[in-house]
């Protein structure tokens, strides 16, 4: 399968995914100590919000896609289904429908992303067994997000998360370049003294573990849980996990708690 996109390169791996006899263990057949000793040196610890902060079978993610394509809608005048084809081409290409619309049209950044995010988030509840093992995690703590930095804190309030961490990146501190863009990874290591060789990132989409993989962060793919809806788009939902990711779980808490024994390793 190839996907094209921009110049910076495919959007995944042409081919088979990478991965095979390369793929990591499950976390379930590694044990604690394992676990903990990959992360000894980490200081600094990096999530994606959307579908990795919460669970990939939350309404948000779908309201939200439903904004785009009614912006998308009003802006050109279309009907849902164009619309929606139009989304989601955007989105194949240029990694989100924000960029491609920059690309291509003139419109203003702030009123689209205030728009799609003008979502109800009342379905969130507060995760109290995820947010004392994001407060358990030594170091520092941020978001990295291609949503704004305004849903980010929305959302993070819902979750009884907000106050865990230092700070939130946003697509418009990465100048509306989305991730896997690797200038937004260097971007933000830049602006928040980030050292990548002592950091962990933890995320959905396997495309943006690749940059943190290159600059040497610890790497852990969020996945849904057997038979839990996956909102991901098909192509976003890898048939092998490839080597670049160091983890996979689809228990962020439970993952995270298992670390806190990393110390005694
Ligand atoms: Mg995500």
């Amino acid at each position: 399968m190839k996907i094209d996109r921009t110049e910076d390169g495919p959007l995944v791996p042409e081919g088979p995914l990478a991965g095979g006899a390369n793929a990591p263990a499950p976390v379930e057949a590694t044990s604690d100590a394992e676990i903990a000793a990959r992360f000894a040196h980490v200081d600094t610890w990096v999530f994606d919000l959307d579908n990795t902060l919460y669970p990939s079978d939350s309404d948000l993610w779908p309201k939200i896609d439903e904004r785009i394509t009614l912006f998308l809608a009003e802006l050109f005048g279309l009907d849902a289904m164009s619309s929606r084809a139009l989304q989601k081409y955007y989105y194949q290409r240029y990694g989100t429908t924000l960029n491609g619309l920059m690309l291509e049209y003139d419109i203003s950044a702030s009123q689209f992303l205030e728009f799609v995010h003008d979502i109800d988030r009342s379905s969130l509840a507060p995760n109290h067994s995820l947010a004392a093992a994001i407060a358990a995690l030594p170091g520092r703590k941020l978001i990295l997000t291609n949503g704004s930095r305004e849903h980010a804190l929305r959302t993070a309030q819902k979750l009884g998360l907000d106050h865990l961490f230092e700070d939130i990146f946003d697509i418009v501190a990465a100048d509306l370049l989305p991730k896997p863009a690797q200038e937004t990874y260097d971007r933000f290591f830049d602006k928040h003294e980030v050292e990548p060789s002592r950091a962990a990132m933890f995320e959905d989409i396997v495309i943006n573990l690749l940059t943190p993989h290159t600059r040497g962060m610890v790497t852990t793919l969020v996945v849904p849980k057997k038979g839990q809806v996956d909102h991901r788009e098909s192509w976003e939902q890898p048939r092998v996990i490839p080597s670049h990711v160091d983890f996979t779980t689809d228990d962020l808490a439970g993952f995270l708690m298992r670390l806190k024994g990393r110390a005694l390793a």
